[in-house]
């Protein structure tokens, strides 16, 4: 048994079966190491005080944080960083439906990875709930998209099919625009936003 374990925070079974470790599950990010928001970089926790392997070096909003802040996972997951540095690690959006309860928003914000994006990020919201986010799509996720959604998403973004299909024929994760997934945690619905700097 690990001694990075917490109370009140779950072992992740996909990550310790994809990377063999012990590793927080995090309901709204399920695998933050795939996206690089928690790296293999072995230090100290600006948290907590430990070392850890992994750290998530990505953003926290707080007007308290120093620069450079590292964390481990569990304190991402347990919301003791959040409330350490009084900060949040994503933004929820402006776009938000009304019935999602504002813990879940509250979990998005103090107790997910920080989603890397061009712009303040966004997350995707499905079946009263917020979506499990998978950073970059890739090529072959856009090639699949099709249908209802996608005539919404080019409404959007006012791109036509033509646009469409000369930006998926270049597209490469990371690649300015992005283009974000996420996936419904209760139906599976797969969502996407576009973000450019
Ligand atoms: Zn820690
Ligand atoms: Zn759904």
């Amino acid at each position: 048994m690990s001694t990075d374990q917490r109370q009140g925070v779950q072992i992740s079974a996909f990550i310790k079966e994809k990377y063999g470790i012990e590793f927080p599950y995090f309901p709204y990010y399920p695998d933050p190491i795939h996206t690089k928001s928690i790296e293999l970089n072995p230090g100290i926790c600006d948290c907590c005080g430990k070392h850890s392997d992994y750290r998530h070096s990505g953003v926290i909003y707080s007007a308290i944080a120093p620069d450079g802040v590292q964390f481990c996972p569990w304190c991402i997951a347990d919301g003791s960083a959040a409330q350490k540095y009084k900060g949040t690690f994503n933004s929820c959006g402006t776009d938000i439906p009304e019935d999602v309860p504002p813990e879940v928003l509250r979990h998005v914000e103090e107790r997910t990875p920080h989603l890397e994006t061009w712009q303040d990020n966004d997350w995707l919201y499905h079946c009263a709930d917020a979506c499990e986010c998978y950073g970059d799509a890739t090529r072959e996720d856009l090639l699949a998209f099709n249908g209802e959604d996608l005539e919404t998403f080019l409404k959007t973004y006012c791109m036509s099919h033509e646009d469409w299909a000369g930006y998926v024929s270049v597209y490469q994760p990371v690649m300015d625009p992005a283009v974000y997934k996420f996936k419904c945690r209760k139906c599976g619905k797969l969502l996407y936003y576009m973000d450019f700097t």
